[in-house]
């Protein structure tokens, strides 16, 4: 079965191997060394001035990011279930929020934002989605950031980049916390998120907030190549294979270019067999579809076709479908997937099959003329 959700996304062999090892102490010079391996991979695909790695799942390190940089209210970009979390996070923990709420298919706009900020001088950070997983929707992060900074440079701009760090580049100029996980774009397994914090977030941090999530007592041990408490190591030494190996497939922009590519390849193809592309600003993370016939579909391509992709949830369950498009996927895996979507459309006697969704998807994806 091709596992084709955005997240959990596929484990490689060589990541599954390089974690069979022996468990290994996390307080030897042997970890320590692996660790700072990681940590300088990390600089370079956060570009951020410091990386903190939390053994804890993408949610952990939402709460570490609102706890120990908002102190006062927490402005929250809504248009999905990963946004409205922020919310409930703020809430949670006795902070006030306010939030710029949007149908799932909607990014929000400057202008809200701005508006909110300008009204509002409680707030003093802001957490959002690069990429709102609940829709496939990419959200204007920078821009949004860069017109904050300049109304007031001390708010903090919270991104969750959990499906957005490693899928693309991100400008981090403007943005203090930049929040990625595992087991979406990081092909692992789940258990291990990673924080980048600019210079200002560390000031922000100071003495920290929290126990477990204190941002202040991982900086300081982490700086040292060690963990505050006992690191996830064997999920730290998977990925340091995983960043390894997109080291020696080209290199960072070499992945976010071939996925730019196969993301524009999948959405054309799947545009040509007469199918809506659900957001009106899409994220190169996946590719969603609405449709009355999602449901089928999916089924259709897990039964018949040993494709496994992902619904919707809340008021978009059985309305949409969604193809992962995160880490190094091998081409033909692809070609399959957009193929088995046009066999399901047959199927349902939707559309008779003549193989244009490969055609497309091979054209754009292989530049071969038409
Ligand atoms: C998956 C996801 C999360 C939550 O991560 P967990 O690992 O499930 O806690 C947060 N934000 C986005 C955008 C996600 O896709």
């Amino acid at each position: 079965m091709l596992l084709f959700t955005p997240g959990p996304t596929p484990v490689s062999q060589n990541v599954r191997n390089a974690m069979s090892d022996e468990t290994m102490h996390h307080r030897t010079p042997e970890f320590e060394a692996i660790f700072e391996k990681t940590r300088k991979h990390l600089f370079n695909l956060f570009n951020t001035d410091e990386v903190i790695m939390l053994a804890s799942s993408g949610t952990g390190a939402m709460e570490a990011a609102v706890i120990n940089l908002c102190h006062n209210t927490l402005l929250s970009v809504n248009s999905g279930k990963f946004g409205e979390r922020f919310g409930k996070i703020a809430t949670a923990n006795g902070l006030q929020n306010v939030e710029i709420k949007n149908e799932w298919n909607t990014p929000v706009s400057i202008e809200a934002i701005v508006e909110a900020v300008k009204n509002n001088s409680d707030i003093d950070a802001i957490a959002v989605q690069i990429s709102e997983s609940a829709g496939g929707l990419r959200h204007p992060v920078e821009e949004l950031a860069k017109a904050v900074k300049e109304i007031n440079s001390n708010i903090m701009i919270i991104a969750d980049g959990i499906t957005a760090v490693g899928v693309e580049k991100i400008d981090v100029t403007n943005i203090d916390c930049l929040i990625a996980g595992s087991q979406k774009a990081l092909m692992l397994p789940p258990g291990l998120s990673i924080l980048g914090l600019s210079n200002s977030a560390i000031e922000k941090v100071g003495a920290g907030k929290g126990y477990y999530l204190n941002l202040a007592s991982e900086i300081k041990k982490q700086k040292q190549n060690t963990t505050a408490y006992t690191a996830a190591t064997t999920l730290i030494i998977g990925l340091l294979e995983v960043l390894e190996t997109i080291e020696k497939d080209g290199g960072v922009e070499a992945l976010y270019e071939i996925t730019a590519i196969r993301a524009e390849a999948v959405k054309a193809s799947l545009q040509a067999l007469g199918l809506h592309v659900y957001p009106t600003s899409p994220a190169k993370s996946m590719t969603t579809i609405d449709d009355e016939n999602a449901s089928e579909i999916r089924k259709l391509l897990k039964e018949e076709f040993d494709v496994n992709v992902a619904g919707g949830q809340d008021h978009l369950k059985g309305k949409i479908f969604r193809i992962n498009q995160m880490g190094l996927i091998p081409v033909y895996e692809m070609a399959w997937v957009v193929n088995s979507v046009e066999l399901a459309l047959d199927k349902l006697g939707r559309r008779t099959y003549d193989g244009t969704a490969n055609k497309v998807f091979n054209e754009i994806y292989f530049g071969v003329s038409k």
